[in-house]
């Protein structure tokens, strides 16, 4: 092992004020578009939803047994009743229940008139048209009451909700056919570096496939953004000048990635500087240490570093957050963290916020437990793909010895 490097800048800035000053920079979309509710799935809503009805719109059975009046049950003894009719989900008994009379039900049926509890099949002994019940009952047990759900009039959905499957099966359970969303977000990307070669070209002397661009397209596409792919640009100016003016042109949000390391970042910043207001800022943080972000015009720019592992991290760490702001999800919470007790050693310099590839696994006692996925470096995209967490070292942590507790971000549904 090489002995950990102190680059720490103390001039660096924290993750945490990084994500501040992006987010004073984003403007959300607002154009709204009004789609079926099978083509809303994980789109943002734009518009308050109120109930249009009670859900249940029926007091109604939550088991299969018998519905019957509370009062006709005895605190000391069993109780035999008649049966008088049967309510199934969906065909209502239309008589009334009186004292000493029960009906059969079912899960989901209406209860009938004149009853406020259902008894379980398993606690009832039935024989003919007679019903015996047990001690012990409580007076509205298993009766589900109209409105709980939601109540017609009430706020179901506020605008900037995003809608996953419990939220269209609600819709659904509304009577809700469409819905009105935020447009998609256009997301235009590009990757830049001479020694990029684009997929079906052939490699040069020291020349590269462009990974980065797939792994963007993949995590955009994750986010039902409208992608734009631009290809690889040379690092040429005029080239670098034209894509930015072109991108600018067509999407929401622009995220290249190379080129904005010290030295690189020198005519890109320049460039920008003509075009648009963009940072470039050396984060205190490994990986992802230079990121520029800033607008061309309205569009917004994320200037991602060019390594691959250095590309997935700001893109949790930053866009992501970004981008769901941008399409209208105000209230997004960011990737949660939680404690793991590490099983092996890890280096770390204290002054930047270190997001180190973990492996996550349940110890017999049923804790979990992470273990670094070995060589650390951005540029090994496989430490990626062998992890199932990022584990994330605040920025005052210095080394950290096996058995400590350390907060671990789960990468699922994002690697
Ligand atoms: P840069 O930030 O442009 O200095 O790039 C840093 C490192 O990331 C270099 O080793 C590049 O070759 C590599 N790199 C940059 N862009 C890509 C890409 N699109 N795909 C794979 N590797 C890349
Ligand atoms: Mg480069």
């Amino acid at each position: 092992m090489t002995a950990p490097q102190h680059d720490y800048d103390p001039n660096s800035m924290p993750v945490d004020a990084a994500r501040t000053r992006i987010r004073e920079f984003l403007t959300p979309v607002t154009t709204v578009e009004r789609v079926h509710i099978r083509a809303a799935l994980d789109r943002t809503l734009a518009e308050d939803v109120i109930s249009p009805i009670d859900v249940p719109g029926h007091d109604n059975s939550a088991m299969d047994g018998y519905a019957l009046r509370h009062a006709d049950l005895r605190e000391d003894a069993d109780v035999t009743l008649k049966i008088v009719g049967t309510a199934f989900a969906g065909r209502p008994f239309a008589g009334t229940v009186r004292a000493g009379e029960a009906a059969r039900i079912f899960t989901g049926g209406v209860m009938p008139d004149g009853t406020d509890t259902v008894i379980m099949q398993e606690r009832a002994k039935a024989e003919g048209d007679r019903v015996t019940l047990g001690a012990g009952a409580k007076a509205g047990q298993n009766r589900r009451h109209r409105g709980e759900d939601l109540q017609e009039g009430q706020v179901v959905f506020a605008r900037g909700q995003a809608l996953g499957a419990a939220e269209l099966g609600m819709l659904a359970s509304l009577g809700i056919i469409e819905v009105g969303v935020f447009r998609r977000l256009r997301v235009a990307f590009f990757s830049t570096g001479d020694e990029l070669v684009s997929l079906g070209g052939t490699l040069g002397p020291g020349q590269i496939y462009d990974s980065n661009r797939y792994t963007i397209h993949a995590l955009l596409s994750r986010m039902h953004c409208e992608v734009l792919d631009m290809g690889v640009i040379r690092d040429d100016p005029a080239d670098v000048e034209a894509a930015f003016v072109e991108a600018a042109k067509i999407a929401d949000v622009v995220i290249t990635s190379g080129g904005v390391s010290v030295g690189d970042a020198d005519y890109v910043k320049q460039i920008l500087d003509r075009l648009g207001k963009v940072h470039f800022w050396k984060l205190a943080m490994k990986p992802g240490r230079p990121l520029a972000f800033g607008k061309i015009g309205s569009t917004h720019f994320f200037g991602l570093p060019g390594n691959p592992v250095a590309v997935m991290v700001t893109f949790q760490q930053f866009v992501r957050d970004a981008l769901l702001y941008l399409m209208g999800q105000s209230g997004a919470k960011p990737v949660p963290t939680f404690a793991a007790r590490l099983t092996a050693p890890v280096k770390k310099a204290p002054g930047r916020t270190e997001f180190q590839r973990g492996i996550l696994s349940r110890d017999d006692d049923g804790e979990w437990t992470v273990k670094p996925t070995g060589n650390q470096s951005s540029s090994i995209l496989s430490s990626m793909s062998l992890a199932d967490c990022f584990i994330v070292l605040p920025e005052a942590q210095g080394n950290v010895e096996p058995g400590a507790s350390v907060q671990v971000q789960l990468l699922h549904g994002f690697g």
